[in-house]
């Protein structure tokens, strides 16, 4: 198979959901399809578990889960099928934004009962400012939810997307007898059980077949007949480029522990969604079809064992053909690398893979040569762009406490900052340094990490700062004249990028009212 053909059979995407919606539950029923698992209850949730904050034995088996189980490939009707897995816990949020830079599309699971909840608005926010095509799957339609319509309204309301439901479900909870798929016009019917694969379809003639009535019963035949009826003028048909412009999401409904719903998911999945498209550097837009391989590093992740301190670094490819054992070009540190460790993340497994082809997601064996955002190239010297830091929620100084391990803190700090554990920003006055998370749980992890694989101490005090925005302006003078007004509130972030700390929301509208001339951004990336 040529370069082509290996782009247009791939799919890569992510899901994403609030804790508890049914991610993991989805993630294992695809791979059931993939024929990747053979049982239910193989998945492990890559969730970090707030009962075991304390206990770090337990997050560090969690963080071994989390490295297992963040990319699964499998195959399935001739497609391959690259699924990312994203932590669901707010405290890692920044993880999972980096993770959605990596894929071309989303599924989004809500939870019927509970409807759109917080984390779900802000994992969608990230997908709006990339215009990732997103299909949403209301799940757990087998207990007691929400009213469908009221449903739509609050993902369209509270996700700022339009939605077109491909399924509809014939009631709800206790009553909930299926769905009728307004795709391909056929009735699946509902019933609960954990471990088949395949549910019941029964391919209507059209909805005003008398066949409905002996699936479903007269009064649901009514009702689901004036609900089709009420949505075809609704909605119309799907359009599909709309979908892939990120502008309407298409929705189905299911029970994801029943496996109900999920096959129906997929096939769509896989016959509308993306494959894998170009993407901009900082110099130019790049095809996956051109022959020569470029991609970049998303995520970097420490291994278990605290005596080799060597990385994983995840690499989603862009373009061309990779081959390990090939020299790659590293555009930040000018520098060619031979590639001899690659390795394939197959559902459960990791193994070592000679090729891999854009879209793919492969893990480079790193002893600290890769940073998040790096790019690895056969020549293209641009860097891929939209991995951008947003502004950490919680700040606090680093303060050493032993003075005989200052080296072995500096790049105990260095190093979880490549992996994208925090943001670390210098500032300009005296050595200070802050640690930005998203958080609380993060400082915890830091703190016992130092410890335990640099055997550095490190307390991090609370300090007065609201935001760390990226600011610039366009007339270099104004920009002198600012920092030098603001010195002691002006730091640098991994990059060397200038930070503003604002000490607090009102001060910053006032900073920003008397310097209209400075633009203030609050991602790394403008
Ligand atoms: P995650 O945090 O999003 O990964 O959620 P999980 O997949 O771990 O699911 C959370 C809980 O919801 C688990 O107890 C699942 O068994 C349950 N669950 C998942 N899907 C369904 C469903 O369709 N119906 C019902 N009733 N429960 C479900």
């Amino acid at each position: 198979m040529g370069l082509k053909e290996e782009i247009a059979k791939r799919r890569t995407f992510g899901i994403i959901s609030h804790p508890d919606a049914g991610k993991t539950t989805l993630t294992e029923k695809l791979l059931l399809f993939g024929g990747a698992i053979q049982k239910a209850g193989a998945v492990k949730s890559s969730k970090i578990n707030m009962h075991a904050r304390s206990d770090w034995m337990e997050i560090e088996k969690q963080r071994g889960i989390s490295v297992a189980t963040s990319v699964m490939a499998f195959e399935y009707e001739g497609m391959k099928v690259n699924l990312l897995d994203t932590p669901g816990h707010q405290d890692f949020a920044e993880d999972t934004y980096r993770t959605l830079t990596a894929v071309d599309s989303v599924v989004m699971v809500v939870d019927c009962v509970k409807g759109v909840e917080i984390q779900t608005e802000k994992l969608m926010e990230v997908c709006r400012m990339r215009n990732t095509p997103v299909i949403s799957f209301i799940n757990k339609m087998d207990r007691e939810g929400k009213d469908p319509y009221d449903l739509l309204e609050e993902i369209e309301g509270r996700l700022n997307i339009n939605v077109h439901p491909l399924s509809w479900p014939i009631g709800i909870g206790k009553t909930f007898k299926g769905v009728y798929s307004l795709y391909d016009k056929s009735l699946r019917l509902f019933q609960p059980s954990k471990q088949r694969l395949y549910e019941e379809t029964v391919k209507l003639s059209d909805i005003n077949s008398p066949d409905l009535e002996k699936f479903i019963g007269e009064k649901d035949a009514n009702q689901l007949r004036e609900d089709v009826e009420l949505l075809q003028d609704l909605y119309g048909d799907l359009d599909v480029d709309a979908y892939l412009n990120g502008e309407i999401a298409p929705v189905f409904f299911g029970s994801a522990v029943n496996n109900f719903g999920v096959k129906e998911l997929l096939d769509t999945f896989l016959k509308i969604s993306p494959k894998p498209l170009a993407r901009s550097t900082d110099e130019r837009l790049v095809e996956p079809t051109e022959e020569k391989f470029t991609g970049f590093i998303f995520k970097v992740h420490a291994n278990m064992d605290p005596k080799h301190r060597n990385r994983i670094a995840f690499l989603r490819i862009c373009s061309g053909k990779f081959e390990r054992g090939s020299t790659y070009y590293h555009t930040r540190q000018h520098k060619k690398f031979r590639i001899s460790q690659a390795t394939a993340f197959m559902a459960q497994d990791k193994e070592t893979i000679d090729e891999a082809w854009p879209g793919d997601i492969i893990g480079l064996y790193d002893t600290g040569n890769f940073k998040i955002g790096d790019t690895l190239s056969e020549g293209e010297t641009g860097t891929y762009k939209g991995i951008p830091s947003f502004s950490p929620e919680i700040f606090r100084e680093v303060i050493n406490r032993d003075a005989m391990k200052t080296k072995q803190l500096e790049k105990g700090l260095n190093q979880l900052m490549d992996e994208g554990v925090a943001q670390l920003f210098s500032y300009e006055l005296g050595a200070r340094k802050a640690v930005g998370v998203v958080g609380q749980l993060q400082f915890e992890v830091i703190q016992y990490r130092l410890k335990n694989e640099y055997g550095a101490s490190a307390d991090f005090v609370p300090i007065q700062v609201h935001k760390a925005c990226w600011f610039s302006a366009k007339d270099p003078k104004k920009l002198e004249a600012f920092i030098d007004s603001k010195q002691r509130h002006i730091a640098r972030d991994k990059d060397g990028k200038l930070v503003f700390m604002a000490e607090s929301r009102a001060w910053l509208q006032m900073v920003q009212d008397n310097f209209p001339e400075i633009d203030f951004h609050f991602t790394s990336e403008f």
